[in-house]
């Protein structure tokens, strides 16, 4: 595999938290489960991932192709943050899906549960939509900050209540395309 550039800023504002090598081994972890577990689904309705915008691209284009069945990609913008690290828990749909989902089976991909409102209202909202099944797949959950309780069906890692970034996580829209997972440290 082709090595990603070195950050090499000066001095480095973040500290790695989980390396592109982790990442790697567990998004592969999670495709293999996600093919075994909808194999016998596909073919009778179409399996649809949604991936969440835009913090949930970077790993949903690794972990898409882990999952060896002709699944159907999909995209839905939620506000939540906006520039700012505190949850407002105010949620909106900001960007629909492009096509119902009834009948079909939905695998939602986001990069992170924190206090868990905006995976919560998604799901509820996406409930309506009468999907075959629905489905969870996160790559991190911080429980520290969990205010709403959502099962993740799928989940990468459980981390510490940090504020990361990197692959696909920002700090005020910027640094998704690190491709590792680290933090800021707080002085
Ligand atoms: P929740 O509604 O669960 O509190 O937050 C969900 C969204 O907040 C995530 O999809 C992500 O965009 C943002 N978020 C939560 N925690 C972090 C974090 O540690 N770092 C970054 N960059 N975004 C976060």
């Amino acid at each position: 595999m082709t090595a990603f550039p070195h950050w090499n800023r000066t001095p480095d504002p973040f500290r790695e938290l989980i390396s592109a090598d982790a990442i790697a081994q567990r998004t592969a972890e999670l495709g293999a489960k996600i093919t075994a577990d909808y194999q016998p689904l596909i073919g009778a309705a179409d399996v649809v991932v949604v991936g969440v915008l835009k913090g949930s691209v970077v790993f949903l284009a690794d972990l898409v192709r882990h999952i060896a069945l002709p699944v159907v990609l999909d995209f839905i913008g939620i506000s939540s943050y906006g520039d700012s690290t505190v949850s407002s828990g105010v949620v909106q749909i900001t960007q629909d899906l492009s096509r119902p989902v009834e009948g079909r089976h939905v695998i939602v991909v986001e990069d992170i549960v924190d206090t868990g409102h905006t995976v919560a209202y998604l799901l509820q909202n996406l409930a309506t939509r009468r999907p075959a099944s629905l489905r969870l797949c996160s790559l991190l959950h911080k429980p520290a900050r969990s205010e709403r309780q959502v099962p993740i069906d799928y989940l990468g890692f459980t981390i510490e209540n940090l504020f990361v970034v990197g692959y696909g996580l920002d700090v005020s829209q910027k640094y998704r395309n690190l491709p590792f997972i680290g933090y800021v440290e707080q002085p």
